[in-house]
């Protein structure tokens, strides 16, 4: 299945998307991730996109989808992915659309906003593989380190309350209108994000047509 996840920020896609990469099989490729890579890297990009991330706005269309096209090019896309964090803009979309790539399905995860600043501030990442965590709904076993590899858990440069607002104007302003982009493809389903990260999981499930 190739399979897309949208949603505000916080809602939980970085997290389902691990828990469904798991189910299917399939790789989850997080742009987020990729860009603080190569933030952290200091490569061409990584030089050129950090103020603009550290600020919460969005990369330039172009770029990201030259980003993405390469990664999707790789034999590992072959036997499905999720894209979290790709497309974030109706240009991204017609883009992916055009270049020939098959979306399946669309997942919207759905938070109210304010319940977004609550949980972004809770939130912790690898410093190392960039996996996702929760302080409160989504704990490691060991606090402070992260469950797949060891790294310490950080907190986002862009998860501080002035860059979080903006984000989610962001959000609303020149993401969610690819929703309606894939409900008129027929495509489009949603699952309401919940408190606790299984009540999530099994709406995920539901919406998708998988066993709960
Ligand atoms: P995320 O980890 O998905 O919240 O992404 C973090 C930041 O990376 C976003 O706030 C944007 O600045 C940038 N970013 C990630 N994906 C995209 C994209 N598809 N288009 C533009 N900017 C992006």
């Amino acid at each position: 299945m190739n399979l897309v996840l949208v949603g505000p920020p916080g809602a939980g896609k970085g997290t389902q998307g691990e828990i469904l990469s798991k189910r299917l099989g399939v790789d989850t490729i997080s742009t987020g991730v990729m860009l603080r890579t190569a933030i952290k890297e200091q490569t061409e990009i990584g030089k050129n996109v950090e103020k603009i991330i550290n600020a919460g706005n969005l990369v330039p269309d172009d770029v990201m989808v030259e980003l993405i096209k390469e990664r999707l090019a790789k034999p590992d896309c072959a036997k499905g992915f999720i894209l979290d964090g790709f497309p974030r803009t109706t240009a991204q979309a017609v883009a992916l659309t055009e270049s020939g790539v098959k979306i399946d399905k669309v997942l919207s995860l759905e938070v109210d906003d304010d319940k977004i600043v609550e949980r972004l501030s809770s939130r912790r990442e690898c410093r190392k593989c960039g996996a996702p965590y929760n302080v409160i709904s989504n704990k490691p076993e060991i606090e402070g380190k992260c469950d797949k590899c060891g790294g310490d858990l950080i907190q986002r440069a862009d998860d501080n309350p002035e860059t979080i607002q903006n984000r989610l104007n962001v959000y609303h302003e020149q993401t969610e209108p690819i929703k309606a982009y894939y409900e008129k493809k027929g495509i489009l389903v949603t699952a309401q994000g919940e408190e606790k990260l299984e009540d999530t999981t099994s709406n995920v499930a539901k919406a998708l047509g998988l066993e709960v």
